[in-house]
Order: C-alpha cells, then structure tokens, then sequence
C-alpha cells in the first residue's frame, strides 16, 4: 500500500493552492495510526500583553505550503522514518482558560494514552504548555527535563491575582512536580526583568540558563552547542515560545525582547541537541497580525522542521 503519510507534492499541487495543513501533511483523527501528530491550540486568554495568537496554529499552516521534509544536514526525509499527520486543532474555549486547560489536558490524555504516539502543538500563547505538560507527565510516569527556549523565564508570579497566565507555566510546572528543574534548560533568556526577585525561582530550584550573552561568547553558537548538556534517556520535551528568537527574526509575537537569538542560532542549537527520549515538544506565541512577510510563521515552521528531525531520532 502506498504511504499516505507524504505531503502534497509541490509539483503537481501548485504549494499556493490546495487545503492548507501543517507541512501539507494528511489531515487525520487525533486517536488514529500515526506516530507524530501536529495539533494547533489556539488559545490566547494567557496573554498578559499583546493578544492574536489565537491565529498562530492558522498563521503556521499558512506558510506551510513552502515546507518540505527532506533535512540535508541529517540527509534524511522525516517522512521515511515517522509517520507525521496533521491532526486539528483543540477546542479550546476563548473566554475561560481553566476549561481550556481541561480541554488540552483531556485531548493529550485520549491522544497518549495506551499509544506510542507524540505530539507537537503550535500555539497559542505560552500558557497551553502547562497542561500538555501535565498530561505528558502522566504519560511518561515521572518528571520530564524540559529545553525551554525563550526570552523570559516563566517562572514570574501571580498578576492581578491569577496564577495561571502566560508568563508562569514553568513555575507551575516545576511545583506540581512535572518538570525535573536542575535537569532542564534555558535557551536566549535576557533582561531587563522587573527586579532581582525575578531570579529567585530558577535560583532556588537549580534551572540551568543560558542567557544570549552566554551564546554569543568567543566564537558564537558554535562553541555554545559544545557545552550543551546529553539529556540521554532522560524524558525530554522542548517547548519553544518564539520570543526566544530577536524581534528583527520573529516580529509577531505576544512579548518582544531586543537582543535575541536569530533563527540561524536556533537551528544550530536545535541539531545539536542529544536527546533519545523527545516525549512532546511544542511552537508557541506566535501572532501572525504583528508578523512582518511571514517571519514569525516561517521562523515558527522550520523549528517544527527541526524538532520533525529530532523526533526521527528519538522515541517516546
Ligand atoms: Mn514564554
Ligand atoms: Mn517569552
């Protein structure tokens, strides 16, 4: 039988034309056979600032007609290794972020369990990671070392007394103990932070950062991949908020932080990391409305393709 699980070519489906899916993969049920699925959360009600990422998941499959899945530096196609499909979006609710926590949460939990099956979820704003990382938790059965790409660190406090917002997955995460803190990562973090106390969090529970000044030191990213640490067999998961990257690379976007990462620095990162164990990863804050010519989107699109490319090389 001939592999469904190939995109639409190019040259026969002109890629500016057709229904558009992420990677111009086959669209198909979320509890179906499948090894990788890509689901869009379209939720932004965790927004403490900008709000539109509600169209990010919209935005991605947008310029997914220019993806393509063969990686020359893997020189490999993820299509013969995975099974990758397109899968929807979640029925998030707009105007209440603890249903649509129970929402993620339930629709992760159908997706994983009894199954060997991984996610990738394109946001949304940042706040959807925490429940996917509760169901991923639940999956795996202990905590999971988290690669966090991000200009901020997550890990702020409760604003206008709501625990639950964009800015404070990571804290919660690592309270509700999904997260093992002193084996994660932080990728492109920088100030200016609202005040010393910002630290504390990752200060008292060991989460190891590496700010964009720590990337550029000496030769740049490529002495920087060297120190990265060999997350082995340890369970994984990389959830990349978009802002990690400068805003001249990722313009449309909830947050903007000058002095970021460029989508080249990303990439190098995102091909030397050692992970054997990838259990879910995830693309989020991205606002197409604030997007200059698709930056953020096609920024947005090759991370998938390259966290595709680690999938290949890594089970659940
Ligand atoms: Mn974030
Ligand atoms: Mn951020």
């Amino acid at each position: 039988m001939a592999n469904k699980f190939v995109p639409v070519s190019g040259r026969e489906m002109p890629r500016f034309s057709g229904i558009k899916t992420f990677f111009r993969m086959p669209h198909v049920e979320p509890v179906s056979d499948y090894d990788v699925g890509i689901v869009g959360v379209p939720f932004d009600g965790g927004s403490s600032y900008r709000t539109g990422q509600r169209f990010g998941p919209l935005g991605v499959r947008e310029v997914s007609s220019l993806g393509r899945v063969f990686h020359w530096g893997r020189m490999q196609s993820f299509t013969e290794k995975i099974r990758v499909a397109d899968i929807g979006d979640i029925p998030i609710v707009p105007v209440d972020l603890a249903k649509s926590y129970q929402r993620i949460e339930d629709f992760y939990d159908k997706v994983l369990s009894g199954s060997s099956r991984r996610l990738i979820a394109v946001g949304g704003d940042h706040s959807v990671t925490l429940p996917m990382l509760r169901a991923v938790r639940k999956s795996v059965g202990k905590p999971v070392r988290v690669i966090h790409f991000d200009a901020h660190m997550d890990t702020y406090p409760a604003a206008w007394d709501c625990e639950y917002h964009h800015g404070s997955f990571l804290r919660h995460a690592v309270e509700e103990g999904l997260v093992n803190a002193a084996g994660s990562l932080q990728i492109g973090l920088r100030g200016p932070l609202a005040g010393r106390d910002d630290l504390d969090f990752i200060q008292k529970h060991g989460l190891r950062v590496a700010q964009v000044d720590d990337i550029r030191r000496g030769a740049g990213v490529s002495d920087f991949i060297k120190t990265l640490p060999d997350f082995g067999d340890d369970p994984t998961y990389i959830t990349f908020d978009v802002d990690c990257l400068d805003p001249a690379y990722a313009p449309g976007t909830g947050t903007p932080v000058p002095g970021g990462l460029t989508t080249y620095e990303t990439q190098q990162i995102l091909r030397a990391l050692r992970v054997k164990r990838l259990v879910g990863a995830d693309v989020v804050e991205v606002l197409p409305a604030y997007d200059s010519s698709e930056i953020t989107q096609l920024a947005a699109m090759d991370t998938l393709f390259e966290i595709l490319g680690l999938m290949v090389g890594s089970t659940r």
